[in-house]
């Protein structure tokens, strides 16, 4: 079979082509330094400011509030990082989830390490997270809570805003989201977080392209030292074409955000109606999970065997597990839910960008038949 259908769009996604051309423009008309005082530093500096504008735009938040950045991975450092470092004279206790991704979870047992008192949140397998859990947590020496507005295995949709307005009532604690899965993909509203992290290339942009939107109010230090640049926020040289293609991805992803919703809807439907038929399934994406991800694990089979047999077959997944049979790869995400190890070892994650077409997802339920039977049952697992 020769179409290549590719479900990782949680991954990242190809680059659009209007993206690039920007990119390519802006390199070759403004590749001043937007820092230097002569005119093409200053023309470069407006494609910038332009760029920041239109995005502020598409958030709705400020000019200013925008610090651009190189991945959600450095958002999320910076935030971390930045609040809690700034802002630990006020007090030591920070609070996330248990099923936050790396870039917040390492950065958070790191300040465990540095003496930080850190909490985490527990969830079910519906994604409903502990906000009785939250709520006992709110002392007023918490200065920081950092929770994902979609997770990237799951799909779940944490309650943010409830989050945030608890936290609001009962603490001076700034409030991070990590929008990485869902910038494009759900609604967003600015009035419930004082931080959010976002990478371009899950959107359509270039690799190498994010932002971290910070409130006024927002106490942040920084976590790199040089030039100063965005406001003292992040030393290094702004890529002006960078910053101007991230602009031209979000302008995209919002522009046609019904259209792509309505699709991923259709094909996460169809996916999810056909997979229940399929015994050695078991679906683990709750049905209010965002549509553009749709997770299920393997009862009877090593997923990372299934993943790499559709892999020789043109058809691209995400599994968590190892390939070598020692190497036992899981996802916590799915472990701290409440699923056996058995299942968190042996789940598939199935991500869309909203241009999928129904045949694509015919082919690959034809294709997993045609795996799970090639392939015989993992029977050490049972
Ligand atoms: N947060 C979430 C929820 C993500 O899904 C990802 C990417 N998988 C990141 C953060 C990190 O993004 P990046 O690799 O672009 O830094």
């Amino acid at each position: 079979m020769n179409k290549e259908i590719y479900f990782d769009c949680a991954s990242t996604v190809k680059t659009e082509k209007e993206v690039l051309d920007t990119f390519l423009n802006i390199s070759n008309q403004y590749y001043a330094n937007s820092s230097s005082t002569h005119r093409l530093g200053i023309e470069a500096d407006e494609i910038l400011s332009k760029a920041r504008e239109q995005i502020a735009r598409y958030l709705c938040v400020k000019k200013d509030e925008i610090i651009f950045l190189s991945s959600a991975t450095e958002a999320n450092n910076l935030a971390i990082q930045g609040v809690c470092n700034r802002n630990s004279k006020r007090g030591k206790r920070i609070i996330t989830t248990a099923a936050e991704h790396p870039s917040v979870m390492e950065v958070f047992k790191q300040k465990e390490k540095e003496g930080f008192d850190v909490h985490y949140l527990n969830y079910d397998k519906y994604g409903n997270i502990d906000l009785n859990q939250l709520n006992a947590l709110l002392t007023k020496d918490v200065i920081f809570v950092s929770m994902m507005k979609v997770n990237n295995e799951t799909g779940y949709i944490f309650d943010t805003d409830k989050a945030y307005k608890m936290v609001k009532e009962k603490t001076d604690a700034f409030f991070h989201i990590d929008a990485t899965q869902a910038i494009g993909k759900e609604k967003i509203d600015s009035s419930y977080y004082d931080l959010l992290s976002m990478s371009g290339h899950k959107i359509g942009g270039i690799k190498g392209s994010g932002l971290l939107v910070k409130k006024k109010d927002v106490l942040l230090s920084p976590i790199l030292f040089g030039g100063g640049q965005e406001d003292g926020y992040r030393s290094s040289t702004v890529s002006t074409p960078l910053c101007a293609s991230l602009a031209t991805a979000i302008r995209l992803a919002y522009s046609t955000f019904d259209k792509r919703r309505e699709k991923a809807l259709k094909i996460n439907s169809y996916l999810r109606e056909n997979l229940k038929k399929i015994d050695e399934v078991e679906i683990i994406s709750p049905i209010d999970a965002t549509p553009y991800i749709l997770s299920f694990a393997l009862k009877k089979h090593k997923a990372s065997i299934i993943s790499e047999d559709l892999s020789n077959h043109n058809i691209f997944i995400s599994t968590k597990s190892a390939c070598s049979s020692k190497e036992k790869g899981y996802s916590y995400v799915i472990k701290n839910a409440g699923y056996s190890q058995l299942l968190a070892e042996n789940s598939i994650r199935l991500s869309f960008s909203g241009k999928e077409e129904i045949e694509e997802g015919e082919i690959f339920i034809q294709e997993l038949k045609s795996s799970l039977s090639r392939i015989l049952e993992d029977r050490h697992e049972q």
